[in-house]
């Protein structure tokens, strides 16, 4: 397991067994995947599959490019990719007459097509699609230029493959068992990832409001457990967001502060997994160490640090491979 990229600005990773490459998320322009993958010695050329936990644009900036490029399928659940393609519509640069106008130009390749509704306009405005911050970044900047030149030639929506699984059901892609379910947040149809193969398991839980039930029950017996470490509560109050933002990010759809994640660390975390990994961490809203200082106060007593390892995913650079 590779973490690429983590935080509010882009999210990634590669998951590989012996013989299946998934990269879950695409956060980043697919220049800037390519170019962490190679930094990572992972080749993206091997890339079997791309699996989406959501359509905020920090997880899905470079989806189209990076899936057209290695000419290979995109995973997620039929609600994430109308979503998506809203997202995706170049409706947010003209008029939705002149977009649905394109789009029939385009002609109806798309899978989904006939279900897009008045909604799409709305959605198509960006509202709650932007994750958290939503800041621009110099991945975003070269994103939008791979986009806006491929608009005139190509619909931005087209796939090389779509497949769709639903929140709470499980599905192979190769030899990686791949259990989804779902989680707390402000997106279309949300969801967390358990990834199983070579007897090894790996639980991925970020962008959640809270931790339920089903969530506290799939990231059981886990070797590798990711989970977000969003904010300081104190930092996010203090800090530079307008407060209907701060009010978002605090809310049951929103993300965990350090001091949830502790507490589900304490309470309700059985200790099993190798590795932890912090995830999502806001640049904003929270400092590395105070992150990590919650973390290891909520493990104190279970974490045998011979053994466990607790390991933050960064934003701007990817973090040492996984390997178990
Ligand atoms: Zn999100
Ligand atoms: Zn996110």
């Amino acid at each position: 397991m590779t973490v690429l990229a983590s935080g509010s600005k882009g999210n990634s990773m590669v998951v590989s067994s012996a013989r299946t490459r998934i990269l879950v998320d695409a956060g980043l322009s697919c220049r800037e995947l390519f170019k962490r993958m190679r930094l990572a010695e992972e080749d993206p050329a091997t890339l079997d599959a791309i699996l989406i936990t959501h359509e905020h644009q920090d997880h899905v900036q470079g989806l189209a490019v990076t899936a057209r490029k290695l000419g290979i399928p995109v995973y997620f659940t039929e609600a994430t990719h109308r979503a998506w393609m809203r997202w995706m519509a170049p409706a947010k640069r003209m008029t939705y007459a002149d977009w649905l106008k394109s789009r029939a130009e385009a002609g109806a390749r798309d899978q989904g097509l006939g279900t897009r509704d008045q909604g799409a306009e709305h959605g198509a405005q960006g509202t709650g699609i932007r994750d958290e911050d939503g800041l621009g970044c110099e991945a975003a900047v070269v994103e939008e230029i791979e986009r806006v030149e491929e608009v005139a030639e190509v619909d931005p929506c087209r796939l090389p493959g779509v497949e769709y699984f639903r929140a709470g059901s499980g599905f192979c892609i190769g030899d990686i068992g791949v259990t989804a379910f779902t989680i707390p947040h402000d997106a279309a149809d949300p969801v967390g990832f358990v990834l199983e193969a070579d007897g090894v398991r790996i639980g991925l839980a970020t962008d959640l409001g809270y931790v339920p039930p089903n969530v506290r029950q799939q990231l059981r017996n886990c070797d590798v457990l990711m989970i977000e470490s969003n904010h300081d509560l104190e930092m996010l109050r203090d800090g530079p967001y307008p407060w209907s933002v701060k009010q978002r990010v605090m809310s049951r759809v929103g993300h965990l502060s350090n001091e949830a994640t502790a507490g589900f660390l304490e309470n309700d975390y059985d200790g099993h997994a190798s590795y932890v990994v912090l995830a999502h961490l806001s640049e904003s809203n929270n400092l590395p160490e105070l992150a990590q200082v919650a973390a290891e106060w909520a493990l104190r007593e279970r974490m045998n640090l011979l053994v466990n390892k607790l390991v933050l995913a960064r934003q701007h650079e990817p973090i040492g491979s996984i390997c178990l």
